[in-house]
Parts: structure tokens; C-alpha cells; sequence
């Protein structure tokens, strides 16, 4: 990664990025977006669990005794930044079926443009879990960087974010306010609009996945 970007990886497999492509076009309708969406979370899962710890077990196969990795320590937990969060969550589940879920929801004040918390459940033991929080798109990093400060005020100690889109601004934010919290995404985008859209991005991510605007 560029060097001022140290808190984040881009996931370059070609498979996410040729799904990427189809959800940036116009042309994508909302249940092709809404399971392109599934299918690049659960490869995104697969990247951002690849140094997860593990510990032996031993378990008998139908031949012999052995011991064999299994994921060590209490299972994780898949944090939602509502609404479109909630398009990346099906996928991670399907990898990680195990994973407790949270949610957390945010709106920007008009006048402060600051965000404000309408909504956080969370599972009771998060000094235990370590936390992926999902958010397709890293805008300013505003609402992304307001969950994560709750959900370490919570106790959570080792949070990963996972977007499919960052734009610079959001990636120096988090690095700012969470220089401890890595970053994935499959693309960084080159600025935001003056509405606060990705560009070139994909448009509302929320819109796209339940066909409001
Ligand atoms: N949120 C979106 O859904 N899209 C953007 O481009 C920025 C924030």
C-alpha cells in the first residue's frame, strides 16, 4: 500500500474486482447489487479472517489420531453500520456462521455534520471478540470512526473495518482516529463530491440495495 496509507489493504483477486465492476455500472439492478454485494463480502471475509488465530485440537479421523487447527479464543463478531452494512452481512455469515452480529446506527446532524447515534446493540462480551465492522462505503470515515469509538468504549479491543469503497479523506480519518483499527477495502477511490459521494464510485450503496431514492 502507498506509504500514507499504512492502515490500509487493498484486496486486488481478481474475482472481487471484476464483481466491483458490475456494481459501479448503472446498468446493475438492485438484486444484481444486492448479490454481487453477498458474493464480494463472503471473498472479502476470507481476506480480512487470513491472520486470525488459531490453536490446536485434537480430533480422530476415520484413521488415525491428529491434532489440527481450529480458530482459537471466543468466536467473532460481525458489526453492522446501518443500512447498507447490513448488504455485506448475509455474506460473512456464510463464512463465518458462527459470528455473533451487532448493529450500530448513525445519522449526520444537518447542522453540526457531525454523526449522532440513533442505534447500538451489541453482543454482551465484546472485550472478548474481536469485531469485523462492515460498512460498504468509507466516505469521510465520519460514521465509521463514531461506531468504532463506541464499540471500544463497549470494551472491544481488536476491530478490522471492511468496505468495498474508501475514498482518501475516510482512510486518513480512520488512520487519525484509529491508527490501531486496519482497513480493507477493494478499491480507493480518487476524492469525494462536494455531497459527499465517492467518486468515481457507485452512488448511494443503500439506495442500490433496497431500491430507494
Ligand atoms: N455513502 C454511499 O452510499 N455512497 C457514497 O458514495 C458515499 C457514502
Amino acid at each position: 500500500m502507498p506509504f500514507e496509507y499504512p492502515n490500509l489493504t487493498v484486496v486486488h483477486h481478481p474475482l472481487i474486482q471484476h464483481k466491483l465492476t458490475w456494481m459501479r455500472s448503472e446498468d446493475t439492478g438492485t438484486d444484481s447489487f444486492r448479490q454481487l454485494l453477498r458474493e464480494v463480502s463472503r471473498l472479502l471475509a476470507y481476506e480480512a479472517t487470513r491472520a486470525l488465530p488459531t490453536e490446536p485440537m485434537t480430533i480422530r479421523t476415520p484413521l488415525t489420531t491428529m491434532e489440527s487447527p481450529v480458530i482459537s479464543g471466543k468466536k467473532l463478531c460481525l458489526v453492522s453500520i446501518l443500512r447498507a452494512g447490513n448488504g455485506m452481512l448475509d455474506g460473512f455469515l456464510e463464512v463465518i456462521p458462527l459470528a455473533r452480529v451487532g448493529h450500530i446506527g448513525l445519522y449526520r446532524d444537518p447542522d453540526t455534520l457531525q454523526p449522532v447515534e440513533y442505534y447500538f446493540k451489541v453482543p454482551g462480551d465484546l472485550a472478548e471478540r474481536q469485531c469485523l465492522v462492515v460498512d460498504p462505503m468509507l466516505a469521510t470515515g465520519h460514521s465509521a470512526a463514531a461506531g468504532i469509538a463506541r464499540l471500544k468504549a463497549a470494551g472491544c479491543a481488536q476491530i478490522t473495518l471492511v468496505c468495498l469503497l474508501a475514498a482518501p479523506e475516510g482512510v486518513r480519518h480512520m488512520n487519525e482516529q484509529h491508527p490501531d483499527v486496519p482497513v480493507f477495502a477493494v478499491a480507493l477511490d480518487s476524492q469525494l463530491n462536494e455531497h459527499g459521494y465517492i467518486v468515481p464510485g457507485l452512488g448511494d450503496a443503500g439506495d442500490r440495495l433496497y431500491g430507494t431514492r
